[in-house]
C-alpha cells in the first residue's frame, strides 16, 4: 500500500513494515513473512494480537451504542472504572478517563496543581511521560525535550532527578546504598526547591522507553516517607509498567508503596482501541467533585474502548499476570547469558520488560560517552535489531539508542522466548562478529 502521505518519523529510510494480520505474539507482514513481536508493538499489546473475545466486546458495544459523551451514565464505563480502582492500591479509588497517556499525564498534573496549590513538579531525568507540551515537559529525555523547550513556558515548573541506574552521579557499591543516596538527594532538592512549591513527584516505577530500569531496593519506601514528610503527591506513570507488564497488576505494588495518583494507558485496553486515565484518591476525587478540572476529552472512555478494557482485564485475570510471573525467570536468565558478550554492557528489568544494554564497540562503559543520536556513523545496536528482524524477531529501540527493549504479550509461551533470544544471540553475533 502506497504510505507516501505518512511521515514516517519512526524510520525516515523508509524501510518500514507494513503488519497486515497478528495473533497472540506472532504478527505478519503485506509479504507474508511471520514475525515475533518482542515489543507488544510499543508495549501495549499485552493481551496478544487478534484476542477474538476482545474483538468481539469492542463489536457488541459498538452495535448497541458506539458513544456516550463523557457527562453521561455508560455501564461499561462504570464497570472498567470499579475494575481498575479495585486492582489498584487501596488508598485509590476513583478514576478519571482520558485517551492517551501523554493526556493521563496532563490531567495528573492538572489536578496536583490545583489540589495542592503549588506548581512545581518533581520527575525523573531519562523519563518518559508523553508528547503534548505539559507531558513533554515532564519528561526527562533531552530529544523529548529538545522537541518543546524552546516553545512552552511550562518547561520551568518540572525538576528533574537524576536517573537511578549506573549513568547517575551516584557513586554506590551496593543497590542498597544507591537507594539511599537517591533519597537523600531526593530531599536535597525538596528542601533546595522549598516543599511548598512542589506539588508532585512523578515517577515511572520502572524505567520503561529508557531502558527498563528498576529502582533499587528499599528507594519508593524512601521516597514515600519523604512525600508524606513534605506534603507532595507521589504520582506513579503506569503506562508501561502496568496491567501485568512487570508481573503486578502496577509496577508500584511490586515496591510495596501506595502512590496518591496512577496514570495508565496502553495495556488497559491491551491497546484494542485508545483509553488512558487517572486512578486517584478518595480525597483528590472528593477535590474534583467540589471543583470541578479543566479537564476532559470527548473520547474519555469512550464505551467501545471500555468494552475492550473489560475484555482485556479478563484476558489477564484468565492466567497472563501468572504467565508472567512464571516465565520471567526464564526469560531473565536467557538474556543474562549476554552478558557475557563484550559489548554488552547489562542486562536489567522485570517481568516482561527487559533492556539488553551495549556499551561502546570499544568496551567503554560510560553510556554517555555512546549516544547514537549526536555519534557519527552506523549505530551497531540498531544493526543489531535489524539483523534480529531479517530473522523473524521484533524488538524495541530506547532512548537514548544503546538498547534492545524486550517486552512481549503476556501470553508468550516459553518456546517463543527461547527462539526470540536465539535470535538476538545469533544478530549480536552478526552486527559485532
Ligand atoms: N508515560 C509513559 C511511561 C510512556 O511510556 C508513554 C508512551 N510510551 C506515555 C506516558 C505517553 O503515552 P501516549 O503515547 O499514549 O500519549
Amino acid at each position: 500500500m502506497d504510505q507516501s502521505t505518512i511521515p514516517h518519523w519512526y524510520a525516515p529510510d523508509g524501510d518500514v513494515l507494513e503488519l497486515v494480520e497478528g495473533e497472540g505474539v506472532r504478527v505478519s507482514d503485506a509479504d507474508g513473512n511471520e514475525y515475533l513481536d518482542f515489543l507488544s508493538q510499543l508495549y501495549s499489546v499485552n493481551a496478544g494480537h487478534s484476542q477474538p473475545a476482545i474483538a468481539d466486546a469492542m463489536a457488541e458495544q459498538a452495535r448497541k451504542i458506539a458513544y456516550v459523551s463523557p457527562s453521561k451514565h455508560n455501564d461499561q464505563r462504570a464497570r472498567l472504572a470499579g475494575r481498575l480502582a479495585e486492582k489498584a492500591p487501596d488508598s485509590l479509588t476513583d478514576v478519571m478517563f482520558s485517551v492517551t497517556g501523554s493526556e493521563a499525564n496532563e490531567a495528573a498534573m492538572q489536578l496536583a496543581r490545583d489540589y495542592q496549590g503549588a506548581s512545581k513538579i518533581l520527575t525523573r531525568w531519562r523519563s518518559y511521560h508523553g508528547s503534548t507540551y505539559g507531558a513533554a515537559a515532564l519528561t526527562g529525555d533531552p530529544s523529548t525535550r529538545a522537541a518543546v523547550e524552546e516553545h512552552a513556558a511550562v518547561t520551568g515548573h518540572a525538576k528533574f532527578l537524576p536517573p537511578l541506574d549506573y549513568g547517575g552521579p551516584f557513586s554506590a557499591d551496593t543497590p542498597e546504598e544507591l537507594a539511599e543516596q537517591a533519597a537523600d538527594h531526593l530531599e536535597w532538592v525538596i528542601r533546595n526547591e522549598g516543599p511548598d512549591s512542589i506539588a508532585a513527584l512523578f515517577t515511572e516505577p520502572i524505567a520503561g522507553t529508557s531502558g527498563a530500569y528498576p529502582a533499587p531496593p528499599g528507594y519508593f519506601e524512601r521516597v514515600r516517607e519523604l512525600c508524606d514528610e513534605y506534603d507532595i503527591l507521589l504520582v506513579s506513570d503506569e503506562v508501561i509498567a502496568g496491567f501485568g507488564r512487570c508481573g503486578d497488576w502496577f509496577g508500584i505494588q511490586t515496591e510495596g508503596v501506595e502512590p496518591d495518583m496512577i496514570t495508565f494507558a496502553k495495556g488497559v485496553t491491551s491497546s484494542y482501541a485508545p483509553l488512558a486515565g487517572v486512578i486517584v484518591n478518595e480525597e483528590i476525587a472528593e477535590h474534583v467533585g467540589e471543583e470541578g478540572m479543566p479537564v476532559g476529552q470527548t473520547f474519555a472512555g469512550h464505551p467501545v474502548s471500555c468494552a475492550a478494557g473489560n475484555a482485556a482485564l479478563d484476558a489477564y485475570e484468565d492466567g497472563m499476570l501468572e504467565n508472567v510471573r512464571d516465565l520471567a525467570p526464564h526469560l531473565e536468565a536467557r538474556l543474562r547469558d549476554l552478558e557475557s558478550v563484550p559489548e554488552v554492557q547489562d542486562v536489567h528489568g522485570r517481568g516482561f520488560l527487559w533492556s539488553v544494554e551495549f556499551g561502546r564497540p570499544d568496551g567503554e562503559k560510560d553510556e554517555f560517552l555512546f549516544d547514537p543520536r549526536v555519534d557519527e556513523g552506523e549505530n551497531p545496536v540498531a544493526a543489531v535489531r535489524d539483523e534480529a528482524r531479517a530473522r523473524g524477531v521484533l524488538f524495541g529501540s530506547g532512548r537514548p539508542d544503546t538498547q534492545v527493549l524486550v517486552a512481549p504479550p503476556l501470553c508468550t509461551e516459553q518456546d517463543d522466548i527461547d527462539r526470540a533470544v536465539d535470535v538476538l544471540e545469533a544478530s549480536v553475533d552478526a552486527a559485532f562478529g
